[in-house]
């Protein structure tokens, strides 16, 4: 019997990882990011739009629209600058991805996700984080943030005046 019970702890991950998951709306000046905090894996998934990184989302055509790409970029992969974690945690970044996303077929939206796995030695002093996102992008308005951890199924939505989250 006992046997079953990793089988359905692997379920219910994925059917809360799924839910988390869904494509968020596309809409000007709003990012999303899904946080999951799980034993010492902290990993961070920011779903942004074009327009707010780019200042333009049409593939890029020449080359100072393949710089404000490398730009965006650059200052995504600042892990430190988009995401301050409670120090006590003692969280060093291990690997940051940061990709335009494929669009929809016939549509004129652009997004670009950029993701963070974190290690953390401490992950019961993580308390939450704040982003300098807003700092980074002051076009970008809100980030609706949800998050998993051993507090719970959280969601919150931050603003540039109220850019700290917890858990
Ligand atoms: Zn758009």
């Amino acid at each position: 019997m006992k046997k079953h019970i990793p089988t359905l702890a692997c379920l219910l991950t994925l059917t809360i990882t799924a839910s988390l998951r869904a494509e968020p709306a596309h809409e000007h000046g709003i990012a999303h990011l899904q946080v999951a905090l799980e034993g010492q894996a902290l990993r961070a998934d920011f779903d942004l739009p074009g327009m707010d990184l780019l200042g333009f989302e049409h593939a890029p055509a020449s080359a100072a629209d393949e710089a404000a790409v490398v730009a965006a970029g650059t200052k995504m992969r600042d892990a430190a600058a988009v995401l301050v974690l409670t120090p006590a945690a003692q969280c060093s970044v291990e690997k940051v991805d940061f990709r335009a996303e494929k669009p929809e077929p016939g549509s004129v939206h652009m997004d670009f996700v950029a993701s963070y796995s974190f290690r953390c030695v401490q992950p019961a002093e993580l308390r939450g984080f704040k982003t300098g996102i807003f700092t980074l992008f002051p076009t970008l308005t809100e980030l609706a943030v949800e998050s998993q951890s051993p507090a719970g199924v959280r969601a919150q939505k931050l603003s540039g005046g109220s850019p700290d989250y917890a858990f």
